[in-house]
């Protein structure tokens, strides 16, 4: 798979939790899309689940795990795509390095998804050092893939933006490549790294159950899970708050509830017709569209469900660390040639190496 000549894709999650809704719409539903004409490589960002939970390793071990079992209830097949363990890749925690030597401090600190999170997650004056570094560390788990694109939801379009940053420095300044080089140019002209693009999600942002104010995040309380079972799903979507009073009230057919039937009834005519009932007060009340949001939503689940049951029998936590291992094995051989790559670029070949 390391010779695939398929042009590659990386992305990944951190296991600070199950996959939820925001994830399926924002990313994953793509990356299903996506695996049988790429060479997809998604990682599991374990590394940096320690910088807001040090405290927990186990709940990180078990969460990685859990993860990947959303992956393969949601569709994804490891016989396509390649799964890759973060801790096991030794060239993302190097180019890390050498990339923080490439971003300002500036950059870093002034990363406008990394300013909100710590305020949201309420870590502004408690964070680890670790923690900004894990921007850095991003954008050596998409390069050490040379990839050409990321699926990602829009929360993480500041990080795409530093990782191009990143790459083009270390082009112009390691390999030679002039800063006027058009984006697309950058691997032709020399340089080591592609200059990857962000896919946003077809939902680039949905919003957790509650007011709509905070994207749905394993992090914030306000995620629906892809392993919830039917009933929570129905108490959750109770949850979404419009601030409407009545069925008979014209709503607005773009607030939070609406956030939700765009991305998961399926029906544009459906759609459509319950906006416009919603509109003019139509006798809809938001409890209704909140029913059929569930039906919905538990018809795109229950497979996933049985599919997830599978994993749940006794045994199935030793076969997903296989799977790990297999792709995190596979994945290195693409990571350690651009590493090795990079090293001759900045004139550290000191020693070719062989993982064992
Ligand atoms: P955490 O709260 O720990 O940051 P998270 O819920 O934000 O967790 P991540 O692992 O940070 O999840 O994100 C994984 C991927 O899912 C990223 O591509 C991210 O943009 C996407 N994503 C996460 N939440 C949403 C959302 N609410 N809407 C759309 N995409 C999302
Ligand atoms: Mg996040």
């Amino acid at each position: 798979m390391a010779s695939s000549t398929k042009p590659r894709v990386l992305t990944g999650d951190t296991p600070t939790g199950r996959l939820h809704l925001g994830h399926w719409v924002g990313s994953v539903e793509r990356r299903v899309q996506m695996q049988g004409d790429y060479d997809c490589y998604f990682l599991l960002a374990n590394m940096h689940a320690f910088t807001t939970r040090a405290d927990k390793p186990g709940d990180i071990r078990q969460d990685t795990i859990e993860i990947v079992k959303d992956w393969l209830a949601a569709g994804i097949d490891p016989n396509q795509a390649t799964i890759v363990l973060q801790t096991e890749v030794p060239a993302i925690a190097e180019l890390t390095w050498y990339f923080a030597m490439l971003l300002s401090f500036k950059d870093v600190m002034g990363n406008p998804t990394l300013i909100h999170e710590l305020k949201t997650k309420g870590l502004e004056d408690k964070y680890s050092f670790g923690f900004p570094m894990y921007t850095v560390g991003q954008c050596a788990d998409i390069l050490a893939f040379r990839p050409t694109f990321v699926p990602v939801g829009e929360d993480q379009e500041p990080h795409i933006e530093m990782c191009r940053k990143t790459a083009r420095k270390f082009n112009q300044l390691f390999c030679g490549v002039s800063d006027r080089t058009p984006d697309d140019q950058y691997a032709t002209a020399g340089g080591v790294f592609p200059i990857p693009k962000a896919l946003i999600g077809r939902i680039a942002r949905l919003p957790g159950v509650g007011d709509g104010a905070q994207k749905m995040s394993k992090s914030l309380g306000n995620a629906i899970f892809l392993s919830d079972p039917p009933k929570e799903v129905q108490k959750k979507l109770n949850k979404i708050t419009t601030g409407r009073q009545s069925p008979t009230e014209p709503g607005d057919p773009t607030n939070i509830l609406f956030k939700f039937v765009e991305a998961f009834i399926t029906d544009p005519a459906r759609v459509a017709e319950l906006k416009d009932r919603y509109a003019r007060g139509d006798n809809l009340g938001d409890g209704h569209v909140k029913q059929e949001l569930a039906e919905a939503v538990n018809k795109l689940l229950e497979p996933m469900r049985q599919r997830r049951a599978e994993f749940e029998k006794p045994g199935g936590d030793d076969t997903i660390v296989d799977i790990i291992r297999a792709g995190t094995r596979r994945a290195n051989l693409v990571a350690e040639e651009t590493l090795y790559m990079a090293k001759a670029a900045m004139k550290i070949d000191f020693g070719r190496r062989v993982l064992g």
